[in-house]
């Protein structure tokens, strides 16, 4: 991949980048085709990363799609399928990793210990292997978004991240990988994050821009869904700093992670104001 990477900057090839865990679905595509528009070469990785997994999480059941995943690629035309083994990635004395301090602890950080330091490792290895000029993520992850734009500027990566916007369902719905874990009861109870979100959306416009009022709003909104097992997060949040904001100021994110069942699913809305 190096020395592909490497002939195509040789002879003066865009390079466009995009992460992924495999099982791909129209979000995405989403990425991927931004990529196509914007670079000469697409570069696309699939890689489900242990280190990113804790030991209670769904590292061995993450849908996993090799044939379907390199049959959609092939229709978009992509040029490049990355996908290396995790003995690849991590040999034996592998002993180095990435920390994006502050950030990774917060909001996902906080339920997912070590996760972030699981991303912000392979993202880098995957920068110094495939060389992108680009690399394209999904505003879904929010806060992997923050974190791989401040390990970037942090570390000196000369690479452009672009924030591409959340995919949805005719209902609302992010779509996700992990959608697939949803029964169709499940499936059903899952619009309540989408609706909570245009709910609040709503509400800050008409004015509501109390922290406390639109986090007990929100909360009330998701726990009157009885499938919810779990709330770990919702509320209005600073998109830059991930800090819980006292009053909603310019701009503001609505965040939210929650249980339907076993399955842990994230959403969120970025306003203007
Ligand atoms: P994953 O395979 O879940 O690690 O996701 C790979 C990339 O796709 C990440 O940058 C995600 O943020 C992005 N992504 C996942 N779901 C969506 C979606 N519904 N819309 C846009 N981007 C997405």
């Amino acid at each position: 991949m190096q020395h592909l990477s490497n002939q195509l900057r040789r002879d003066n090839k865009s390079i466009g980048f995009v992460p992924t865990m495999g099982a791909l679905h129209e979000g995405h595509l989403s990425l991927i085709r931004r990529a196509s528009k914007e670079n000469d070469m697409v570069v696309v990785s699939i890689f489900v990363n242990p280190l990113q997994f804790g030991p209670s999480e769904d590292f061995n059941k993450y849908p996993r799609d090799t044939r379907g995943d390199s049959e959609k690629l092939k229709k978009e035309g992509i040029g490049i399928l990355f996908m290396p083994e995790a003995s690849d990635m991590y040999p034996e004395g592998f002993s180095t990793q990435v920390e994006v301090e502050g950030i990774s602890n917060k909001l996902c950080g906080k339920f997912r210990p070590g996760h972030f330091r699981g991303v912000a490792t392979v993202v880098t290895k995957l920068f110094n292997i495939i060389k992108p000029h680009r690399a394209y993520f999904g505003q879904k992850d929010f806060e992997q978004a923050v974190i791989i734009k401040r390990s970037v500027k942090d570390l000196n990566m000369d690479i452009d991240i672009i924030v591409c916007p959340i995919v949805r369902e005719k209902d609302g719905l992010a779509i996700s990988s992990r959608n697939l874990y949803l029964n169709p009861e499940e499936r059903k109870a899952a619009t309540v994050i989408y609706g909570c979100l245009m709910e609040t959306t709503n509400l800050i416009k008409s004015g509501i821009i109390d922290k406390a009022r639109i986090k007990r709003f929100m909360e009330e909104r998701l726990s009157g869904e009885p499938l919810v097992t779990e709330i770990q997060y919702a509320s209005a949040y600073d998109p830059e700093t991930l800090d819980a904001l006292p009053e909603v100021k310019q701009e503001v994110l609505l965040a939210v992670a929650l249980k339907i069942g076993k399955t842990r699913l994230i959403d969120n809305v970025l306003l203007k104001i």
